[in-house]
């Protein structure tokens, strides 16, 4: 099962899974996959149809009646062998991500042990799902609640965490019951195939579990799909907001994780070398595609001089190049037109009359051949620039000088994006005040990205999630089940005759 590096050199194709298998679609159309260090093309993919799509939705239709009646001690069980086959096979996943995806060997296994925990916590379903039971609330009268499954669950997916991220979703879906439908981001697909074949081995039936490749052809296919009861995204925020219009309006369950500019607000009081240090992998790790990524500094008083003094030594100490050298702090972006996107903003930066302090576009690694960018600093942004205002998603930090506290929380409250942020003090009274006034969904406090572990939940506040529910975690749990309150009574039911009253036990 482990992929040599000579499997990895060949250029693969990658097909859709549905009911235990590989299958190509009739389309004709597919889509073609880069090694982002090295620019050439390491896969294809199927783009798939409306009739594909229907295939899968048959299959996970078919499938549900009987997994849903599964007990779910067995459930729980195809989790404990997929957690073990996931720890075999993480090697293997792990140069997976790096070739598509590019980040960097630690990081990319980083994202698998995140995703991980995830497929740990789905484990204990059991207990997870467990209702709730309140005897003799009237004479001789039951009351008990159960959480039962959805029916058929779909997943879409950005390119950003190709591991992690649909491990946010299908371990819970399937551990509770549903069946499943995963459609991943076209520009790094890979690993969605082996979760199938991990499942299959680790004894899920075939048709629970299902991918579809493709782009909006098979989303919007899934959004319309009448069988479909859920759906999790996670994207930015332009088709975050199509999918959770559409399936809404298509009577769907949706939670639709969107983009971010998430904020960190450094205070004079602060350890300037420990923010320093958080600043930089929080911003350019991963070539700052991260959701949680720091894109945006705020420093207060007289904080931005040292921080910045601080900064400029670690950024410009940076290791960039192919994610396959673990030296490497940074590998390359997804493609080149993500590139030439973000190297446009600093361009914008500049224009707008922000003061760029670490140009990476001059930096030696853009000669290579892979879609690099060396990491970018401004400083003296103001609130109005696009390059505050807009999510970049690359190794772009921009500073804004905050001349007070409130100030600081303003422009955090302000902005249109509300995922992550952090403080950086020693004030426990500054921080205390921060985390409960913040319009942020997920705080720090001297902790660069706060990505909840996977028994809470993840979810960002005002247009960075659409719907009710954070996805994983406890929220996860309800969220890919329904409630269902029953009261009985036993044995003398209607012996006593019919009432006609309100009952009020
Ligand atoms: P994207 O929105 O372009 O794509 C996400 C998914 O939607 C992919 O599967 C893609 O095929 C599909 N898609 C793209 N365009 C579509 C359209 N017009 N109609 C229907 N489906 C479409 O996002 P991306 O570029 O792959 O990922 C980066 C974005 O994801 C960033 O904005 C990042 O902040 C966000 N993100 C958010 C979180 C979070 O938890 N909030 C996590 C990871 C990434």
């Amino acid at each position: 099962m482990a992929q040599t590096a000579s499997a990895l050199n060949a250029v693969r194709h990658v097909a859709n899974w549905i009911n235990g298998r590989a299958v190509e679609s009739d389309s004709g159309r597919s889509g073609d996959v880069f090694d982002s260090a090295t620019g050439k093309r390491c896969a294809t993919v199927t783009m798939s149809t409306n009739d594909d799509v229907a295939a899968a939705v048959a299959a996970a239709q078919q499938a549900f009646p009987g997994w849903s009646q599964t007990p779910v001690m067995k459930r729980a069980q195809v989790m404990f062998r997929l957690k073990e086959l996931i720890e075999r096979d993480r090697d293997e996943l792990a140069a997976l991500i790096t070739q598509e995806h590019g980040k960097v060997l630690h990081d990319a296994h980083g994202s698998i042990q995140r995703g991980l925990e995830v497929v740990e916590f789905a484990c204990g379903i059991p207990h997870l799902q467990k209702g709730e039971f309140s005897p003799q609330v009237g004479s001789g009268i039951d009351t008990y609640s159960l959480r039962q499954p959805l029916g058929i669950c779909v997943g879409i997916t950005p390119f950003n965490f190709p591991a992690m991220v649909p491990l946010w979703m299908f371990p819970l879906a399937i551990a509770c019951g549903n069946t499943f439908i995963l459609k991943p981001s076209e520009k790094d697909p890979g690993c969605s195939l082996k979760w199938a074949e991990l499942l299959q081995e680790a004894g899920l039936p075939d048709g629970v579990f299902n991918v579809v490749q493709g782009d909006h052809v098979a989303v919007n296919a899934l959004l319309e799909a009448p069988e479909v009861a859920a759906v999790s995204f996670v994207g930015s925020t332009p088709v975050a907001e199509h999918v959770y219009r559409t399936a809404s309006q298509n009577g769907k369950r949706v939670q639709a994780l969107g983009g971010a500019k998430n904020h960190l607000v450094v205070l004079p009081d602060a350890d300037m070398d420990q923010a320093a240090d958080a600043l930089v992998g929080a911003a350019y790790g991963s070539a700052g595609e991260r959701c949680m990524a720091i894109s945006a500094v705020v420093t207060v008083g007289n904080a931005a001089e040292s921080l910045i003094a601080a900064l400029k030594p670690r950024i410009e100490a940076l290791r960039v190049g192919p994610g396959s050298d673990n030296n490497n702090d940074m590998g390359p972006l997804i493609t080149a037109e993500h590139r030439d996107k973000v190297r446009s903003y600093i361009d914008i930066g500049v224009e707008e009359g922000a003061t760029l302090v670490i140009d990476g576009r001059a930096h030696d690694i853009t000669q290579s051949s892979g879609y690099f960018l060396g990491p970018s600093l401004f400083d003296n942004a103001t609130k109005g620039m696009r390059i505050y205002q807009e999510e970049i998603f690359g190794p772009v930090l921009t500073m804004v000088r905050a001349g007070s506290f409130d100030e600081a929380i303003g422009l955090v409250n302000d902005h249109e994006y509300g995922n992550g942020t952090s403080i950086f003090t020693r004030d426990g009274d500054a921080a205390r005040e921060f985390v409960n006034g913040i319009q942020v969904g997920m705080v720090g406090v001297n902790v660069p990205i706060p990505v909840p572990l996977a028994f809470h939940s993840f979810g960002g506040w005002k247009r960075s999630l659409f719907g009710d529910s954070a996805i994983y975690g406890m929220e996860g749990v309800r969220f890919y089940t329904r409630m269902k309150t029953v009261t009985s009574r036993w044995p003398t039911g209607i012996r006593a005759g019919a009432e006609f009253s309100m009952p009020t036990m």
